[in-house]
């Protein structure tokens, strides 16, 4: 077998993958190759539809603030970097009736960590923010360093710095085996294989077709995105209109402000089932979930036509606790960060700075119930896979 050869080889140059090659190529000496089932920066992976929500204040608790801090500098650094706009630090809004679980975690977090923040009553968020329909005791938490992120901005401008940089990346180009040996890692592609010393598996969506020692942990889920018109668009501009969260009754709502200038994101999901491989999952929201859809946001905001003026639908890898996994071999040899549970946009520069750390054998400050032994063993005590739920 004909072999190339490269120090450190990373398969997905999506969310992860693009943050991992941007880290890896900085460190001197060491050659980094990315290889990519599609085309740079395209729609099918679960970076994909325009924005993603940045929260600090985080309704998970504080498993995940230090890596939101730590990702809130290397997105700064990644807008530096590339001259591109990438983080719009615009606020996020979480509204929900007092007393509401996730809005008293999250109230927790911000206190315990000292973020800024405010906590608006029914009225305050009535006039400060008239866009939202609010019911007679909600509150609002407004997390001042929120906003939104542009993915596909963010993932262009890291796959070109790392180019930059000296990373030569390889697109529709799909991987379809890993095999590790004495001498390293064997990466078979449709275009040829290659011979990396160290590997980087992230393959978000797909990551069990590679890695069948994920097949009892992972399943995707389905995430669809939907956006309305406002008959006011300069209301829902982002210097008036902050990233939100919403809930009310069973309902969630989240979203974004209007970054193409008429249409504003506010998406909700319908009960989708869990699926095991992304050839499974529906493409489409049906004409019945675009109805309910709208008549749901028509009854949350403002002056907005019910009819989505687009929508999309997505998948994404999740672990039945939500945490994802960044775990090294036995070896040391092959490191794998899937698993981004829906809510892992915000901290991709932190994951994609661990990938590259544990690659070189550095330090790190990865949380231990993130490699995959401690996730089996949580498994094995649920019984199975019982996600559910966004
Ligand atoms: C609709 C939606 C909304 C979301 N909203 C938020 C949000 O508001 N805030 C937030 O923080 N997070 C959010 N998330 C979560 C976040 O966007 C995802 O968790 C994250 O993008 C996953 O990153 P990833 O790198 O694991 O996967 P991806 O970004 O999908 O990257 C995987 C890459 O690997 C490539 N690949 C796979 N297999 C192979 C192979 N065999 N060979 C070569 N290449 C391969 C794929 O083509 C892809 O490019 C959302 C997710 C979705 C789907």
């Amino acid at each position: 077998m004909d072999l190339q050869k490269t120090d450190v080889l990373v398969i997905g140059a999506g969310a992860v993958g693009a943050m991992a090659l941007w880290q890896l190529s900085k460190r001197e000496g060491v050659s980094v190759v990315g290889i990519e089932q599609y085309g740079r920066v395209h729609s099918h992976g679960s970076y994909a539809g325009e924005s993603r929500v940045f929260r600090t204040a985080v309704h998970e608790g504080g498993t995940y603030v230090r890596m939101i801090q730590r990702s809130r500098d290397l997105w700064r650094e990644l807008e530096r970097e590339s001259g591109r706009d990438i983080y719009y630090e615009v606020g996020a809004l979480s509204i929900a009736p007092e007393g509401f679980p996730d809005l008293v975690t999250a109230l927790g977090t911000v206190r315990e960590f000292d973020l800024p923040h405010r906590v608006l009553s029914d009225s305050e968020l009535r006039k400060e923010y008239p866009q939202h329909l609010i019911q007679d005791g909600d509150i609002g938490l407004f997390d001042e360093h929120g906003g939104g992120l542009r993915p596909e901005v963010a993932i262009m401008s890291a796959l070109d710095i790392a180019e930059k940089n000296g990373a030569k990346l390889f697109f529709n180009t799909p991987v379809i085996g890993v095999e590790e040996h004495p001498g390293g890692v064997v990466v078979r592609t449709t275009q040829g294989s290659w011979l990396a010393g160290k590997v980087v598996v992230a393959s978000g969506s797909w990551s069990t077709r590679l890695s069948p020692e994920l097949n009892e942990l992972l399943r995707l889920q389905v995430l669809g995105l939907t956006w309305f018109m406002p008959r006011d668009p300069a209301a829902f501009a982002p210097d008036r209109f902050p990233a939100f969260l919403r809930d009310q009754g069973p309902v969630h709502f989240f979203g974004a402000p209007s970054f193409d200038g008429y249409a504003f994101k506010a998406c909700t999901n319908p009960e989708w089932p869990v699926f095991r491989d992304v050839a499974e999952v529906p493409t489409s929201h049906t004409r019945e979930e675009l109805i309910k859809i709208g008549q749901r946001a028509a009854e949350l905001f403002d002056g907005i036509n019910p009819e989505p003026v687009r929508q999309s639908v997505h998948h994404c890898a999740y672990t039945p606790d939500r945490l994802p996994v960044v775990d090294q071999s036995t070896s040391g040899r092959i490191v794998t960060v899937t698993g981004l549970s829906g809510h892992g946009f915000k901290f991709i520069p932190q994951l994609g700075e661990w990938a590259a750390q544990l690659v070189a054998g550095d330090d790190t400050t990865v949380d231990p119930r993130f490699a995959l032994p401690a996730h089996m063993q949580r498994l094995a005590q649920l019984g199975a896979y019982t996600g559910g739920g966004h």
